[in-house]
């Protein structure tokens, strides 16, 4: 069994987008980390040439702990569409060209019309992977998911990216017309929270913060 390690005190949060940035700061709050961000520090930002969301989540960890000699903790997630076989999946930012994501979520709909499964198969998943890396090289990394369906039109003008265009399972407001807490809350009672990234980052928490 992998021996966990407590993370406590300072940490880079591996992360330019300011909307995945404000989630984890909410996450690490309780916990009494101070989290500071590799786009405050002006780290650069690597290259993400894993083919895995796990792997892209260590690139972005390992380069924040590198140049920061602090622990870092990086995210990688996206939205896999079933017909689309995982489809943007790791290329969900790219599919938005630097963030047009009215554009990409389009042009997952116009992709999943071609494929004929816009009135059959509408199955989705958010998939988010987090990696803890600390400065003497050990690593953790913890998965979450949330499935659903695509939404057209899509609906909502809360959280970011493909959000509005997401319904997950057993709820009838998309992840776009949620509050955050709503989304991404860890409930109180020990129940499984909602959003990938919050459920990878439970996972995280009973193993690094509890
Ligand atoms: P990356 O993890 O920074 O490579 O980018 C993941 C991309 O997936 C984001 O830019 C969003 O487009 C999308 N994404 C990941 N998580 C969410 C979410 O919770 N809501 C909406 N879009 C998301």
């Amino acid at each position: 069994m992998t021996e966990h390690r407590r993370l406590t005190g300072k940490i880079v949060i591996a992360t330019h987008n300011a909307g995945k940035l404000r989630e984890m700061r909410e996450l690490l709050e309780p916990y009494g980390i101070e989290a500071v961000s590799a786009g405050e520090l002006h780290l650069p930002e690597p290259e993400e040439t894993g083919t895995s969301f796990i792997a892209n989540a260590l690139i972005k960890a390992r380069a924040a702990t590198q140049a920061s000699g602090l622990p870092a903790f990086a995210d990688d997630s996206g939205l896999c569409v079933d017909a689309l076989a995982g489809d943007p999946g790791i290329y969900s930012a790219r599919w938005a060209n630097g963030g047009d994501f009215a554009a990409a979520m389009a042009l997952v709909h116009e992709k999943m019309q071609q494929a004929g499964a816009i009135d059959q198969d509408r199955g989705a998943h958010f998939f988010s992977a987090l990696a803890v890396t600390w400065p003497d090289g050990h690593e953790e990394t913890f998965e979450g998911k949330v499935f659903g369906q695509i939404v057209w039109p899509p609906r909502g003008d809360k959280g970011f990216g493909y959000d509005p265009f997401f319904l997950p399972d057993g709820h009838t407001l998309t992840f776009g017309e949620m509050t955050s807490e709503e989304k991404h809350g860890i409930p109180a009672d020990g129940s499984e929270a909602l959003s990938h990234r919050a459920r990878a980052f439970q996972m995280l928490a009973r193993a690094c913060l509890d």
